[in-house]
This record gives structure tokens, sequence and C-alpha cells, in this order.
């Protein structure tokens, strides 16, 4: 992806810039102290990192049999280490291949646990700002792109706006994909704090898994997310 990968970086660095700009941290001679001045409403948030899925919940299945958890996590890391840089605190859901249920015999009891855990997470942490990582599957090969959800709470739709705006602009030209209510996801109908989810990609397109799996695209795909999340002021 020679030429397609360099105009996603420069486009990418463009967004960042803008994004550091607008979150008042890359402010020139004024560095420091609009630095000092906005700490405290960063410090107000937390973004919540949400691998979707994990432990004996794979998610989907690529084309080439890798499991959607996995993808998750990958970015999942990649975005928090972005988002550090970036001077947001973050909770992670999850770090490694588990879910996080406590209780539940079957799969399915299990699922039901780990998602009422992760409701729980969220509408819990002060000043929670939920970003769930997911990618899409569908039974076609032809779609490509990333997509965002917004859930109910207040801001939801502007988060998930600006994000989308800025991965179609940087690593998805030409996408007319929008932003959509995310009804019927548990997780996001029940969330009671400004909630996204980030479907970053279709593992149904070989083109775009390859993408997906390469830690290049990975970093980019954290950076932007990253930089559009600390952006937007909640
Ligand atoms: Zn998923």
């Amino acid at each position: 992806m020679g030429k397609l990968l360099v105009a996603a970086r420069l486009a990418l660095c463009a967004c960042l810039i803008l994004g550091l700009l607008a979150a008042g941290i890359w402010g020139g001679e004024q560095a420091v102290s609009a630095i000092s001045d906005r700490v405290p409403i960063k410090r107000a948030r937390t973004i919540i990192v949400d691998a979707g899925h994990g432990g004996e919940d794979g998610g989907a299945t690529s084309c080439t049999g890798r499991l959607e958890s996995g993808y998750n996590l990958e970015i999942a890391l990649r975005l928090e280490d972005m988002l550090h840089f970036l001077g947001c605190k973050t909770l992670m859901v999850r770090r490694t291949d588990t879910a996080i249920y406590k209780k539940g015999e079957t799969i399915a009891q299990k699922k039901v646990d780990d998602l009422k855990n992760r409701v729980r997470l969220v509408n819990e942490t002060e000043g929670g700002v939920l970003v769930s990582i997911h990618q899409n599957y569908f039974s076609q090969s032809q779609y490509s792109g990333a997509q965002v959800f917004y859930g109910a709470a207040d801001g939801s739709k502007l988060l998930a706006d600006a994000v989308q705006a800025a991965l179609v602009s940087t690593l998805n030209p030409g996408s007319h994909r929008k932003t959509k209510a995310a009804r019927g996801i548990y997780l996001m109908e029940k969330s009671r704090k400004q909630a996204i989810l980030v479907e970053c990609g279709f593992l149904s397109n070989p083109e775009e898994e390859r993408h997906l799996a390469s830690p290049d695209y990975q970093k980019a795909l954290a950076a932007v997310i990253g930089a559009a999340v600390c952006a937007n002021p909640g």
C-alpha cells in the first residue's frame, strides 16, 4: 500500500497537528500556559478503552481465520499509548485475551456477566468516556471502511461524528460511511456516559484485513481516533 500509506501518513500528520492545536497541547510560545490552563479539564475525563469481546468470546472470525478479539486488543493497546501521549487519562477494560466475567456456567451466561461488568465499569467511572473498539464483518467481501456508532448519552453523537470525520479524511478517503445510533448493542444502550463504538474496518475484506493486521495501520488508527477523542470537549 506504498502511495496510499504515504498519503495516509501525511493526512494523519495534518490531522494530529489540528487535533493537538484544538486540544491546546501545541501552541508555540503559549504551549506551557495552554497545557497548565487545560490540565484540569483533561483530568476530569477518563477515556475508558474497551477492546471488544475476549476470552471464549472471540467476536467475528476474519477471512484468514483470525479472531476479532485479537485485533480489538492490539488496536486498543495502541490507542491507550496514543491517549497517554496526548495527555488523556485512560482506563482499560482488558489488557489480555480474557473476558471480564466473574460468574456463569455456560458461554452465554459468562457473556452476559461480562457485558454487565463492562457496563458497571463504565457507569461507575467518574468523568468516563467510553471508546469501544471492534471490527466489522459482512457476508460479502467488497465492503470496507471504518464506521462509528454512538450511545444515548449527551455528547455521544458529537464525539462519534468527530471520530468518523477524522477517519474518513485520513485513512478512508472517499468513504461515505456515516455515524449511526448503536441500537441493540447492550454495552452502548446501557452506558450512561458519553460512548462511541468504532468498527475499525471489515475483517471480511481481505485487503482491509491486511491493513488491520499491519502495525503501521494500527498505529495510524490509534493516532486518528486518539487525537479526535482528546480534541473533543466531551
Ligand atoms: Zn465486535
